[in-house]
């Protein structure tokens, strides 16, 4: 069992220790403080308050570490205070802060443009723009693709989740907690099945994929389509991982009706699943990208990239914002490009995965709550049902995520039923602490 450890691995100490009860005294104090000042809209994971961060582990503000398996939502994939993104971003503080892109440029924004055209699939002619959350970037990419194809109509898929903005949540599935009392939302939008082979039965993707095009051409007419958006692994969806056959089967459909193909790899990309971007585990060439996420180490940045033709076809002023791309977060973004690529964090993402599906299928052979396990590369999860059902069990998924937190372990739960128990952790986490942070959640599933 030889641990590996990245040179990004902090000086902070790489260990799982509770020295309070959690959440402690100085937690506690600022939860009550926290209840008295901000809006009681804001959901929280954990009553725990972060003073520092890094690896594979959150000290909170009573001397606890905790096991990082939440990234801070898929964020901090290079691990949190990574010393390139900690260089660049002090670096670029002190020179300036903002000057928005748009009056006076700085080259730190065609920098990442150049690295998003480079490391994005396919090796047509591309273009990027930048923005500050991935909603934002969805929604821009909804913008240009209805510019480019002088289109309304905008197809997401069962399960998806693309923000909280107003056209981002009627392009989100669920309901609860990110629609409800929040409507009216915007229109032409069509929700089309999604493949979710554990619940399918016996479908392949082809089939599930004819499924939706073909209602897409009964109930809106592929002509009058913008744009198909689809995130080629869903997250908050559940860690849906569509059968073979799927996405490029709704590709071939896009390209047949000049659809502009939209993957949002918001959750997915970024050396994530172990390539760059998930498209590639099916060889699909999506005609937008979007990304966020992952991108810049922590800081607020999204990106748009795609077709040159598609990209271009906007008019002049028709894109922007005042702090997209801002320089800061650029400079962050640099950093954590030349870290994914310095470290090689696509081999670590499967070497985690490996770690991962072991302990989990161990854990499934004992506990038939565990009906699947699916995901790729650093982003995997399972779904829990009642035994010999496949009815959800998102009891069992809440009990067992509060286990783990009470016993110092970040874990997040995830899927339209609510039932499934994500593992996304830092790249940079050692093989040790992410043993041990799944054995914690083991014993919960024991308890
Ligand atoms: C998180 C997420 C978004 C929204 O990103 P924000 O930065 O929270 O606005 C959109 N799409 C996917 C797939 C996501 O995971």
């Amino acid at each position: 069992m030889t641990d590996t450890l990245l040179p990004s691995v902090t000086d902070l100490p790489q260990e799982r220790r509770l020295v309070t009860e959690l959440p402690g005294p100085r937690s506690r104090a600022l939860m009550e403080r926290r209840a008295a000042a901000v809006s009681a809209g804001v959901g929280g994971t954990m009553p725990v308050f972060a003073e520092r961060a890094g690896g594979g582990v959150i000290v909170d503000v009573d001397g606890n570490s905790l096991i990082d398996l939440g990234s801070g939502i898929a964020v901090t994939t290079v691990g949190n205070a990574h010393p390139r993104v900690v260089e660049r971003v002090q670096r670029q503080v002190a020179d300036f802060t903002h000057t928005c892109f748009m009056v006076t440029p700085y080259s730190g924004y065609v920098e990442v443009c150049e690295a998003l055209n480079r490391l994005t699939p396919g090796d047509h002619v591309k273009r990027s723009a930048l923005f500050n959350s991935g909603a934002e970037a969805v929604e821009n990419a909804v913008k240009i693709a209805r510019a480019y194809t002088k289109r309304q109509a905008v197809v997401v898929f069962d399960h998806g989740y693309h923000g909280r903005t107003n056209l981002t949540m009627a392009l989100t599935a669920k309901n609860m907690p990110y629609k409800q009392s929040f409507g009216p939302f915007a229109p032409e939008v069509y929700r089309m099945p999604m493949s979710y082979p554990f619940r399918d039965g016996p479908h392949t993707g082809a089939e599930v994929a004819s499924w939706a095009t073909t209602k897409m051409e009964k109930e809106i007419g592929g002509a009058n389509i913008a744009a198909i958006v689809i995130e080629p692994i869903q997250g908050e969806g559940g860690f849906i991982v569509p059968a073979p056959g799927f996405l490029p089967a709704l590709k071939a459909y896009a390209e047949q009706h000049g659809i502009v193909f939209v993957a949002d790899e918001i959750q997915s990309g970024f050396c994530r699943t172990g390539q760059w971007f998930a498209s590639e585990h099916e060889g699909v060439v999506p005609d937008l990208i979007t990304t966020a996420k992952g991108i810049a180490g922590g800081l607020p940045l999204a990106g748009v990239t795609g077709r040159a033709e598609i990209m271009d076809a906007v008019h002049v002023g028709g894109l922007g914002g005042t702090y997209g791309g801002n320089p800061i977060a650029c400079a962050a973004a640099l950093g954590s490009v030349e870290a994914m690529e310095e470290e090689d964090l696509n081999t670590r993402a499967l070497a985690i995965e490996a770690i991962m599906r072991e302990r989990l299928e161990a854990l499934q052979a004992a506990h038939p709550e565990v009906g699947d396990i699916r995901g790729r590369g650093a982003m995997i999860a399972i779904e829990l049902v009642k035994p010999g059902t496949m009815d959800p069990d998102p009891e069992l998924a809440g009990r067992v995520s509060k286990a783990a937190h009470a016993q110092g372990v970040v874990t997040l739960t995830c899927g339209t039923y609510g039932n499934v128990l994500r593992f996304l952790p830092p790249l940079t986490i050692p093989d040790h602490l992410l043993r041990e942070g799944l054995d914690v959640v083991a014993a919960a599933f024991d308890a």
